[in-house]
């Protein structure tokens, strides 16, 4: 389960200006669905009505079926689970940071979502800029490798929603390639909704729904849209 819908959701931040005009769409479960769209679009409001940072001023948002105004905070953040573009890691090792994505997991849990996100061999070391009372040096990440401690992190959470929001953009082309293999993995079997700037990220989407001003401007699988070209 998992289902993600949006019945003709209308939104504002203020009341005046108008961001989602009426948007409908749906995300089945287990399926990834693109949203893309020109910046100031409203994509990453959709993101974050998802996890009712806003409530909406008309239609419904529902998880399975229940509006998500009748669900906690809490349990939207448990039921979803996050790649954002960039991530924000704790002072402490990169173990650690990959446990807040369930503090309950094992060592050996921990471990093997290090090594599906193919950061294993550093896991006990710490981010860049930090040191530990002992002197151990930080560890220089890049882009690539803060995100790879994001996907591990939602690998050890394992939620039945997964929100990526252009999780690739701020990498160079081959380790937005390997990182997008990874985020495949991730993805398998999950409802996934993708926050994406560019068609050519998101191939393998069972649909693509293309945001202009507010509203649906196209919709449809990726050589549908290129067709309609
Ligand atoms: P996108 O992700 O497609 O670039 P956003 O959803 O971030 O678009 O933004 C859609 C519109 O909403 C933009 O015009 C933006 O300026 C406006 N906006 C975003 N966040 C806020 C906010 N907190 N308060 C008021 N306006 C906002
Ligand atoms: P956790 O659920 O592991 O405790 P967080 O406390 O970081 O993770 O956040 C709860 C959920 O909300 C996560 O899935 C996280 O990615 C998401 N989240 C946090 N901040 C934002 C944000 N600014 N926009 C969208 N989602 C967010």
């Amino acid at each position: 389960d998992g289902k993600v819908t949006f019945e003709d959701v209308h939104f504002a931040y203020d009341s005046n200006r108008p961001i989602l005009k009426g948007v409908s769409f749906e995300v089945p479960a287990g399926k990834t669905v693109a949203i893309v769209g020109p910046s100031g679009a409203g994509k990453s409001t959709i993101s974050r009505l998802l996890f009712r940072f806003y409530d909406i001023q008309e239609g419904a948002i529902r998880i399975d079926g229940q509006d998500i105004r009748d669900v906690t905070q809490e349990s939207l953040r448990a039921a979803i689970g996050m790649v954002p573009q960039d991530t924000v890691l704790f002072n402490d090792t990169i173990a650690y940071n990959i446990r807040y994505g369930r503090p309950s997991a094992s060592e050996e849990e921990v471990a093997q979502a290090a090594d599906l996100a193919q950061i294993g061999d550093f896991i006990a070391r710490l981010p860049d800029g930090y040191k530990t009372m002992v002197g151990e040096r930080g560890l220089k990440l890049s882009g690539g490798e803060k995100q790879r401690v994001a996907i591990a992190r939602t690998i050890l959470k394992a939620p039945p929603i997964l929100m990526l929001d252009e999780a690739t953009s701020a990498l160079d082309t081959s380790t937005e390639q390997e990182i997008q293999a990874s985020l495949d993995l991730v993805s398998r079997g999950r409802t996934t909704l993708v926050i994406a700037h560019r068609l050519s990220t998101v191939i393998s989407a069972d649909e693509i729904i293309v945001l202009q001003d507010g509203r649906i401007a196209e919709r449809g699988r990726h050589s549908d849209l290129l067709a309609a070209r």
